[in-house]
């Protein structure tokens, strides 16, 4: 079993430049954005540029410069936000894969949210 990648995913657009976004961080395999529709003060959605599906999807096969770029932005963003937990707040990390976890984009994607008290992990 592997996953089919839908290339007309809205983030596929977005990489394609076919839809606008509000970049935060790019690197050679990385984008990172503004949520759309912002669930707290700070809302990026951090992307591969490669085309995988969910985090574990990733985690087996991209590479392991993408894997490290990935990360690095990540980490990049969190300290420019000023968000870490040694100058800020902190922040959530929520990947969502698959129909339990309500993913609505299929290109793996992780949430950062800050600038607020998250409440509890999960609402149920
Ligand atoms: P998920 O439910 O984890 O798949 O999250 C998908 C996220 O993509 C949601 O938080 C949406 O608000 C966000 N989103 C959808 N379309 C766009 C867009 N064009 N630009 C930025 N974020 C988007």
């Amino acid at each position: 079993m592997t996953y089919d990648y839908d290339e007309q995913n809205i983030f596929a657009k977005i990489l394609r430049g076919e839809i606008p976004n509000t970049t935060v961080k790019e690197s050679e395999h990385a984008l990172a954005f503004k949520d759309i529709a912002p669930q707290a003060p700070h809302h990026v959605v951090v992307i591969p540029k490669g085309p995988y599906v969910t985090a574990d999807h990733f985690a087996t096969e991209a590479s392991d410069d993408e894997i490290a770029d990935f990360w690095r932005t990540f980490g990049s963003i969190c300290r420019e936000l000023g968000v870490t937990p040694d100058q800020g707040a902190g922040y959530r990390l929520i990947a969502n894969a698959g129909s339990d976890s309500g993913q609505e984009v299929p290109h793996f994607h992780m949430h950062i949210l800050a600038g607020r008290p998250l409440g509890p992990m999960l609402n149920s």
